[in-house]
C-alpha cells in the first residue's frame, strides 16, 4: 500500500514502541509525542538503531491546546496525518472507596479525554482527503472490569463508545475507526510485578503466557491496509483468550 503518515501517541512506551516499529516496517512515516526531551531523544536513537525513524513532537495528550499544537507540528514535519493510534495511557489504581478525585480525573483525562484532544484536530483533514485510519488502544479491563481499576476500566470502556460513534459518523468518508483491546502484555510495568503474581495471571490466560508488544502491534496493523476498508467500529481482543466476550 501507499506510504502514509502516522501519529502514535505514547509511542515511547512498551506497546507504543512496537506499534511505531511495525508501522515504519510497513513503509509508513511515523511520529510520536514526548514530554521529557532527553528521554525521548535516547528512545529515538534506540529506535533508529532498530531501523525505525520516528519523528518527535512535544506535548501532553491530556491538554486540549497542547494536543492540537502537537498535531500541527506533525503536519509541519511530515505532512497531513492519515493514521492515528490513540495509545497513550496510564493507571492510578485504588479501590473505589479509597480513590481520590485526582486519581479519577487523571486517568479519565489521559486515557479518554485525550481521544477527543488528539482526534479532533485530525478528523477534518481525513474527511476532506477521504481516507483515514483511527485505532484506539483500550484494554481487556475495559471489557470485563477490574478490582481496583474503576477509573481505568471506565476510561477504557469509554473508548469503545467513542470508537463506534466515530465509526458511524465517518464511514462515508473512507475513514475506519476501530479498537484493539490488549490483555496482559509483557511490558516493563507488568514484568516488574513479583514473579509469583505474574504466574497467577498467566494461569488465568488460556495460552498460558503474557502477550508481547509486537502481538498488539500486529493487531493494530491489521486495521491499516486498504483491504481493511470495510472493517470499522470493531473491537479486536488480543488477550490470549483471557476474555472472550465483546
Ligand atoms: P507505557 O507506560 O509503557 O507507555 C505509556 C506511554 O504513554 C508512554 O510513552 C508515556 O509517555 C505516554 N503517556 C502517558 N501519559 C501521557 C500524557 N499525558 N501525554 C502524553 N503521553 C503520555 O504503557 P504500555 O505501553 O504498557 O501501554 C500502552 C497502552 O496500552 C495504554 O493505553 C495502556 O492502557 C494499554 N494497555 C496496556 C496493557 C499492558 O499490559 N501493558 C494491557 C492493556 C492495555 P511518558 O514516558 O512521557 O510518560
Amino acid at each position: 500500500m501507499a506510504s502514509r503518515i502516522a501519529f502514535v501517541t505514547g509511542g515511547s512506551g512498551g506497546i507504543g514502541s512496537a506499534i511505531c516499529k511495525r508501522l515504519t516496517d510497513m513503509g509508513h512515516r511515523v511520529a510520536t509525542n514526548y514530554r521529557d526531551e532527553s528521554r525521548a531523544r535516547a528512545w529515538q536513537a534506540k529506535m533508529r538503531e532498530a531501523g525505525a525513524e520516528v519523528a518527535l513532537v512535544h506535548g501532553d495528550v491530556g491538554d486540549t491546546a497542547a494536543a492540537e499544537a502537537m498535531i500541527r507540528d506533525v503536519e509541519r514535519q511530515l505532512g497531513p496525518i492519515d493514521i492515528l493510534v490513540n495509545n497513550a495511557g496510564i493507571t492510578r489504581d485504588s479501590t473505589f472507596h479509597k480513590m481520590s478525585a485526582e486519581q479519577w480525573h487523571e486517568v479519565i483525562n489521559t486515557n479518554l479525554n485525550s481521544c477527543f484532544n488528539v482526534t479532533r484536530p485530525v478528523i477534518d483533514g481525513m474527511r476532506s482527503r477521504k481516507w483515514g485510519r483511527i485505532v484506539q488502544i483500550s484494554s481487556i479491563n475495559g471489557q470485563k472490569g477490574q478490582y481496583g481499576q474503576a477509573n481505568y476500566a471506565a476510561s477504557k470502556a469509554g473508548m469503545h463508545g467513542f470508537t463506534i460513534s466515530l465509526a458511524q459518523e465517518n464511514a462515508r468518508f473512507g475513514i475506519t475507526v476501530n479498537t484493539v483491546s490488549p490483555g496482559y502484555i509483557a511490558t516493563e510495568m507488568v514484568m516488574a510485578v513479583p514473579a509469583e503474581v505474574r504466574a497467577k495471571i498467566e494461569q488465568q490466560i488460556p495460552t498460558g503466557r503474557l502477550g508481547t508488544p509486537e502481538e498488539i502491534a500486529y493487531a493494530v496493523a491489521f486495521f491499516i491496509p486498504d483491504e481493511a476498508a470495510w472493517i470499522t467500529g470493531a473491537n479486536l481482543s488480543a488477550n490470549g483468550g483471557h476474555y472472550m466476550g465483546w
